[in-house]
């Protein structure tokens, strides 16, 4: 493999929607996102690929394998979130090509066929959306939601994927191709600080935590702040703040990786000499153990009820979001931690917080992810920053793991 190239193929993608930042703007389904698609595709070509897009305008390279078969995949994005960085995406992308450069260059020719992938609208930007490309290719997205899908310049899902040349019944075939990747390897930068601390390039995927949103309403009694006694107050923000200080506590009880968050609260009326009556809020829910996730979403419903109950304060609970966490199998672990050794690098093993397309093919076909150490754990964000020597690390281990899914039975 080759260093210097994987460097200047990040430097050329940073161009492509670059703002005065330093950073990027390549929402899904945009003029850049589709030329940092083209830009990566003329190279998949050199590269010896034949490369297919379909109609959700996901784009796949394929190897042919000595035989027939599922094909082994490995990839990720190009699209970024608004002021985005230059490795969250593009570095899968140019990882899977390098090895396919170094494959090319020992004319190593796959037991089984190799596909690479650059899916789609991955961070979902442009609708509030996300993982549109993979969903589509999973067969996971519905007409009815692409249907509802609306731009901030009031222009439909439809008049965007039309103006590149598909169109929703095209969107949705994407999914007949779905069954010729049968095993899924995406890098990704880290997002956190694990590995900075640990000091090793990259690290393991232990599971990709999916979230549940709890939907809280306090309702309690509205008032004059300055003639309504203390005696006697029904403050829905008194108990909501218990009820946020006591959610700390509870990850702890079911998982040693689940995390829980409030980060939205509405107060009603939200006036400086008025007691709330009323207050909103969302519990963000996660942990890569579907079961410790569930129990953690009734412990937190149950606290609320208690806090309500002993303030006598309503509550009105409703869970709005519960998406499967995506366990990362064992083998797969222990390949990627095989790997690791051949390099003297220790086996940290870092659960994903955030959703990724591997994600979404993980929940109907085995995949792994290998984390990229990067600076100050720091992404979305044009100050994201990984070393190349990282990246460098990152290709050597994403091909010993590509062999040995490719050689051997799984
Ligand atoms: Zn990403």
């Amino acid at each position: 493999m080759n260093g210097e190239r994987l460097a200047a193929r990040l430097d050329e993608l940073s161009k492509i929607g670059k703002l005065d930042s330093g950073g990027v703007n390549r929402p899904g389904y945009s003029l850049e996102e589709k030329q940092a698609k083209e830009m990566v595709i003329g190279w998949m070509k050199e590269a010896g690929l034949a490369v297919s897009i379909d109609g959700a305008g996901n784009v796949f390279g394929e190897l042919n394998g000595c035989k027939q078969g599922r094909a082994v995949g490995s990839g990720s994005h190009l699209d970024s979130v608004p002021n985005g960085g230059n490795f969250d995406g593009p570095l899968g992308v140019l990882a899977a090509l390098e090895v396919v450069e170094a494959w090319k260059e020992q004319n190593y020719v796959p037991a089984k066929p190799f596909v690479m992938a650059i899916f789609s609208d991955e961070e979902g930007s442009r609708f509030k959306s996300g993982l549109t490309g993979s969903r589509a290719f999973m067969g996971q997205i519905t007409k009815e939601e692409l249907d509802s899908l609306v731009d901030e310049d009031g222009k439909t899902f439809a008049e965007v994927i039309t103006a590149f040349g598909s169109s929703v019944e095209q969107y949705l075939h994407a999914a007949s191709q779905k069954g010729k990747i049968g095993t899924f390897v995406e890098v990704h930068i880290e997002q956190g600080k694990v590995l900075e601390r640990a000091g090793e390039p990259v690290g393991i995927v232990s599971g990709i935590a999916g979230p549940a949103w709890v939907e809280l309403t306090f309702i309690g009694e509205a008032g004059h702040a300055g003639n309504t006694p203390m005696m006697g107050r029904k403050d829905p923000l008194v108990a909501a703040g218990m009820f946020i200080q006591a959610i700390e506590k509870l990850p702890e009880q079911v998982s040693g990786t689940a995390v829980a968050t409030v980060g939205k609260i509405n107060v009603v009326p939200n006036g400086v000499n008025v007691i709330p009556g009323r207050v909103d809020l969302v519990v963000d829910i996660r942990d890569i153990y579907e079961p410790a996730r569930d129990q953690l979403v009734d412990l937190i419903i149950e606290k609320a009820k208690n806090i309500s109950t002993g303030r006598q304060i309503e509550v009105e609970i409703k869970i709005n979001t519960r998406i499967k966490p995506v366990p990362i199998a064992e083998d797969f672990q222990n390949r990627i931690s095989k790997a690791f050794s051949k390099y003297d690098i220790k086996p940290n093993f870092i659960p994903s917080g955030a959703g990724h397309d591997s994600m979404i093919l993980g929940t109907e076909i085995p995949v792994a992810m290998l984390f990229v150490r990067s600076k100050d754990g720091i992404s979305h964000n044009p100050r994201e920053w990984t070393s190349l020597n990282d990246c460098v690390y990152a290709v050597h281990v994403l091909k010993e793991v590509l062999e040995d899914l490719i050689e051997t039975e799984n």
